[in-house]
């Protein structure tokens, strides 16, 4: 089996793109999120931003892409899967066995980069 992480992107910026609230692996969306407030919640957005007018999307450009001096990537793709494990069987059926190696390969190059995870507001295992 190769040891390869595969990289998960979300789609949330966009509402008129058919992308929208997709998850796509490999170029193929393999679920949709229903809720993207408490899609984004997970990564520190939270109901007052919302109230004030802040979109999820705004919000995760914001605090990850636009902070070009950290790479949040490892605890994106942790999160994402952590997700995936609970919101899509799916997911877990093709994935299941592969995920648990993914998840411990991220948390290594996590833990390695902990200074970047001071910043992060990810919940629950970057949040200090
Ligand atoms: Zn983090």
């Amino acid at each position: 089996m190769q040891n390869t992480i595969p990289k998960f992107v979300f789609h949330l910026s966009d509402p008129c793109s058919e992308k929208y609230r997709g998850i796509e692996l490999n170029g193929e969306i393999i679920h949709w999120i229903d809720d993207t407030e408490r899609f984004a919640g997970m990564f520190g957005f939270t109901h007052d931003m919302r109230v004030a007018g802040v979109s999820p999307a705004q919000f995760i450009q914001r605090e990850y892409v636009n902070r070009r001096e950290f790479d949040f990537t490892a605890c994106i793709q942790a999160q994402i899967i952590e997700y995936l494990r609970v919101h899509s069987k799916k997911f877990i059926q093709q994935h299941g066995k592969q995920c648990e190696k993914w998840l411990a390969q991220l948390a290594k190059i996590r833990a390695s980069k902990e200074e970047i995870c001071a910043t992060c507001k990810i919940k629950p295992f970057c949040s200090h």
